[in-house]
């Protein structure tokens, strides 16, 4: 789960990340009254969960409560990247002579949380790491000892800073590490740190994402989560405890278990023939009842590039009757107007295979193999 840059820096703030003291505005009224309180520059920010805001407009510098009213009411309903503005930060302006990179996140190869860090800051480091990887340093943290104080120290002198920089920048790495590691932080990340005019270190932008996972021990976290930013689809899947992924292909995928899924979805792109792919992760999980049947097929059906359905399920926990009787309610509730493959195959197959037979819902057809199932998925949505 992400978090909006306001949330993030006030998240970093509580371990002691210097920040500017800002407020978030929903109107351009609000952004006036807070640019008055601040006093002096401010800087106006959109608040949407996606980077580059600075160069598609939506940070903008203003000098009076005035300017910063009219720079909120442009950017408040700006659509950036296909997400529209709903929230703009009003920060105090800061004083910048050099922007820096500062990020914790998790390497899986390593297995461990990985420090990455540039003097070169700002610009997006993704670009930075492709035209001159020698600019970035990385310090990996053993998770068991923590972050050691030469490790911070290390890259301090590996970004060459000042030495008088080296005592704010070591501890605002190592308070940046307790926030990444407190929070269950697949990421935390300040882009850019600024060394301003006199000297202080400030966190100018902030970026967490959380880990779903870990969100059940995170109460304060979870309630941050912006309704308004998710994909509805993805929203309903999280409700209804489903795995779901939306993909550019034309067949909905529904299926138990994660590994059958994704070999569900590889076996559509191999008959596909580059023409026809996956819709959809989905995994609709072990024991699945009628209820989950008839929240998956919803979601499934609510992505207009669906063209026809593949069900593959392979009972283990999972029964297939109790499959096939929700998806018979599924089918009442949802009329889905596309063709429908189905697979049924281990507990309680013929009991399934029956029930869904004696429904004779029209335009389903029924497979032994998956590789028959992924054929008739791709020539159903061929029009075939
Ligand atoms: P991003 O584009 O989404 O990463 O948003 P940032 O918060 O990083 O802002 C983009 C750029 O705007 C930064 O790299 C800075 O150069 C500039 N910027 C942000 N805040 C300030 C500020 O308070 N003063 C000045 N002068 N520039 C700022
Ligand atoms: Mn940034």
């Amino acid at each position: 789960m992400k978090l909006h840059e306001y949330q993030a820096k006030f998240r970093f703030a509580e371990f002691g990340v210097p920040i500017p003291k800002g407020k978030v505005a929903t109107t351009p009224e609000e952004a006036f009254e807070i640019a008055k309180e601040i006093g002096g520059t401010v800087v106006v920010k959109a608040q949407v969960h996606v980077g580059g805001r600075g160069k598609a407009g939506g940070v903008k510098l203003a000098h009076s409560p005035e300017e910063a009213k009219a720079h909120a009411d442009t950017i408040l309903g700006m659509d950036i990247k296909g997400l529209t503005v709903e929230k703009v930060l009003i920060d105090p302006g800061a004083d910048i002579q050099k922007e820096i990179y500062l990020a914790i996140t998790n390497d899986r190869a390593s297995g461990k949380p990985l420090i990455i860090a540039s003097a070169e800051g700002g610009m997006d480091i993704e670009q930075l790491a492709k035209e001159r990887p020698e600019a970035i340093i990385r310090e990996h943290i053993d998770p068991l000892f923590g972050l050691h104080s030469y490790q911070a120290n290390a890259v301090a002198s590996k970004m060459n800073l000042a030495r008088e920089q080296w005592r704010p920048f070591v501890k605002i790495v190592r308070q940046l590490y307790q926030c990444y590691a407190a929070s269950d932080a697949e990421l935390a990340e300040i882009n850019p740190l600024v060394i301003q005019g006199n000297g202080s270190i400030l966190a100018v932008d902030g970026k967490m994402i959380i880990d779903d996972s870990a969100l059940s021990r995170q109460p304060k976290l979870a309630a941050m989560r912006d309704l308004a930013d998710e994909v509805e689809a993805e929203r309903q899947a999280r409700e209804a405890g489903i795995s779901y992924v939306k993909l550019d292909g034309q067949i909905g995928c529904m299926v138990n278990g994660a590994g059958l899924a994704m070999t569900t979805m590889d076996m559509i792109n191999l008959y596909g023939d580059g023409e026809f792919g996956p819709a959809n992760f989905l995994d609709i999980g072990g024991g699945a009842g009628p209820e989950k049947v008839v929240a998956a097929l919803k979601i499934i059906l609510s992505d207009p590039n669906v063209k026809a359905v593949l069900v593959n399920i392979f009972g283990g926990i999972t029964r297939c009757d109790d499959v096939a009787k929700g998806f018979i309610e599924a089918y009442d509730i949802v009329k889905p107007n596309v063709p429908i493959m189905m697979r049924l195959q281990g507990t309680n197959a013929a009991e399934g295979q029956e029930i869904i037979t004696n429904a004779n819902i029209p335009r389903l057809e029924t497979a032994d193999t998956l590789t028959e199932a992924a054929q008739k998925a791709v020539a159903a949505a061929r029009g075939v």
